[in-house]
């Protein structure tokens, strides 16, 4: 007889400090959560328009600038609709005819479905490579945006990020770090825009998307906005001249810029961007240690040097299902470890962000053989 699934129980010396493991939305330090109840009166349900509030946009595109090391001349952007947003503010604003888009997954596949659709572009190119590799690109003299993805959150693939050889000298390189930034090391002379929203890696809320833009990304958006229309909240000028006020164009979620300031804080006190991630290198280190070693589990990643350390994916053998095993899971309050729906495996996917404690990587391993365990029997 099998246990039933609803039967099992995890010891209290199985369960993770905490269960959060989603990918995005993920886990909320409770010091920042703390913190932002601490000072509610005075900020929740306040003007953006007034100091308080600027001095979160302001310690937001400094902190930024601060963990990325971002060069002289290098301005950060902040404004609201998250990264999808900022894939159409792109496409009216960044790409002036043609991008070429790297394709390993959902969502770099989606930036490039949306150039795709846009009637003023001509048709984007698409280097592709199969889920669970990450493909090789070679610049093509006629793209005049590389779209790279420094982490496909769908798959678990982490890429390199490089200007490609080949290309057109004035080629932005425009990175979708939605997952990375602030978990992956990268160096800020390979990019000219790296944005993000600070629900992932920044331990954040959603709605917010944060943008980098080297001076050559910004004489862009000065002269296609100059000569083609741009709806106002897409429009990358409008929200440069916000940005440098330490405003966003309309209104933002102050809570959701309290705690990416609060995680930004937390990173840079401790070391910057190699403390950060050096601790998702750790979390990498226990999680694809344990499935290298696991009779039924294995990364779905085949190359180590694409795996990706802030968001692990790992296959099943048929006779464990992993959809049982999250709900197992979840039911005993660990979150948000089921596989990335449209990817369709037998796998879980575990966050691995700085704000998750590589002991609780740890502890979530042990859950996972428990759960397993009981299951056969
Ligand atoms: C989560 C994610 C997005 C979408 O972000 P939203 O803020 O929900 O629009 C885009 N790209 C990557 C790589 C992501 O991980």
């Amino acid at each position: 007889m099998t246990q039933s699934p609803e039967r099992i129980v995890l010891p209290d010396d199985l369960r993770p400090a905490d269960g959060r493991f989603g990918s995005g939305p993920s886990k909320v330090r409770a010091e920042a959560v703390a913190d932002l109840a601490a000072g509610a009166g005075q900020l929740l349900g306040t003007s953006h328009r007034q100091d308080r509030v600027k001095h979160l946009v302001r310690r937001i595109r400094e902190g930024v600038a601060d963990l990325l090391s971002l060069p002289e001349g290098y301005e950060v952007l902040v404004g609201n609709g998250g990264t999808t947003a900022f894939w159409d503010a792109a496409i009216h604003c960044l790409v002036d005819r043609r991008s070429q888009h790297a394709v390993f997954g959902e969502f770099s596949g989606k930036f490039a479905d949306a150039a795709s659709s846009a009637p003023h572009l001509d048709e984007p190119l698409r280097v592709e490579a199969p889920y669970g590799t990450r493909p090789v690109l070679t610049g093509d003299e006629s793209a005049d945006v590389i779209a790279l993805t420094h982490n496909e959150t769908s798959t678990g693939v982490q890429a390199e990020i490089r200007r490609p050889a080949g290309s057109a000298p004035d080629a932005l390189v425009v990175v979708d770090a939605t997952s990375a930034a602030g978990g992956l090391r990268v160096d800020a002379s390979e990019f000219d825009v790296y944005y993000f929203a600070p629900q992932k890696c920044l331990a954040s809320e959603g709605g917010l998307w944060i943008a980098t833009f080297s001076p050559a990304a910004i004489e862009r958006l000065d002269r296609l906005t100059a000569s083609r229309y741009c709806p106002a909240f897409l429009h990358l000028g409008i929200a440069l001249e916000n940005s440098l006020k330490d405003q966003t164009y309309n209104t933002p979620a102050i809570a959701t810029l309290f705690l990416t300031v609060h995680t930004l804080d937390w990173i840079l006190e401790n070391g910057g961007l190699e403390f950060a991630a050096s601790r998702c290198d750790e979390s990498a280190r226990i999680l694809y240690g344990w499935a290298d070693a696991s009779s039924y589990a294995c990364a779905f990643v085949e190359d180590p040097e694409e795996r990706s350390h802030t968001v692990a994916t790992i296959d099943f053998a048929e006779s464990v299902e992993a959809a049982t095993v999250a709900s197992v899971l979840r039911r005993n309050g660990i979150l948000d470890v089921e596989s990335y729906r449209k990817l369709g495996r037998n796998q879980l996917r575990v966050a691995l962000y700085p704000a998750i404690d590589p002991g609780d990587v740890e502890s979530l391993t042990r859950a996972v053989d428990h759960v397993v365990e009981e299951l056969r029997k």
